[in-house]
């Protein structure tokens, strides 16, 4: 089962991911997590990344391919994936099919997650995650039992870099221009299914594991 989710920046990508991960028992793989990963542990990688990272724009090409190529020879995924955040421009997109034709593999299914733009500012805005363990919140949605304080580890929240208004909204752009028509690139192959990612986690969860169920 090797899935793609789409969705701009908000769209709820990484939460879905992460429980169709715990139902499908696959794993979730998130460049945007890998690159933090790697910044926070202050590699080259990480420090080359993070210039594009905290301006809103893409890392180039290359960096994500490899990282994907890499990611990908893991035993873990032998039994499928979930691609959350890559490919996120027609020359990754190509590169991810051609590693997979010297594989012998394929994509069985792209999912678009669709949320209009108002409403993905809003989500971005209010977004917090744990400094420490990575836990996510909201500040309207799914808030913290203490303001600022990790429900799980008692670690301080912060919002992330990126996830100020102006760089939301640049991102938001950068998304239209270069992922955007991955949309149209997947479904002239068939294999891309829109879903409203509008209504609550369980709601969307539920139409994602429908479709996901099927395979
Ligand atoms: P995300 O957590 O997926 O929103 O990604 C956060 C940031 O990491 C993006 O704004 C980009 O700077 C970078 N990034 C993540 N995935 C990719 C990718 N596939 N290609 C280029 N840059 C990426």
């Amino acid at each position: 089962m090797n899935i793609i989710l789409l969705g701009a920046p908000g769209a709820g990508k990484g939460t879905q991911a992460k429980m169709l991960q715990e139902k499908f028992l696959i794993p979730q793989i998130s460049t945007g997590d890998m690159l933090r990963a790697a910044k926070q542990a202050k590699t080259s990688l990480g420090l080359e990344a993070q210039k594009y990272m905290s301006a809103g724009t893409l890392v180039p090409d290359e960096v994500v391919i490899d990282l994907i190529r890499e990611r990908l020879n893991a035993a873990d995924t032998k039994q499928g994936y979930i691609l959350d955040g890559f490919p996120r421009t027609v020359s990754q997109a190509e590169a991810l099919a051609n590693m997979l034709k010297a594989i012998g593999s394929q994509l069985d299914l792209v999912i678009s997650l669709d949320v209009s733009e108002e409403d993905l500012v809003n989500r971005l805005t209010g977004r917090r995650t744990c400094s420490q363990c990575g836990a996510g919140y909201h500040l309207q949605f799914s808030p913290s039992k203490v303001k600022d304080v990790c429900d799980r580890c008692g670690a301080k929240l912060i919002q992330r870099e990126d996830d100020q208004e102006k760089t939301i909204r640049y991102r938001l752009k950068v998304y239209q221009d270069q992922t955007a028509p991955l949309v149209e690139f997947y479904q002239k192959q068939g294999i891309l299914k829109k879903v409203p990612g509008t209504g609550s986690l369980e709601e969307v969860f539920g139409r994602l594991s429908s479709i996901v169920s099927k395979l």
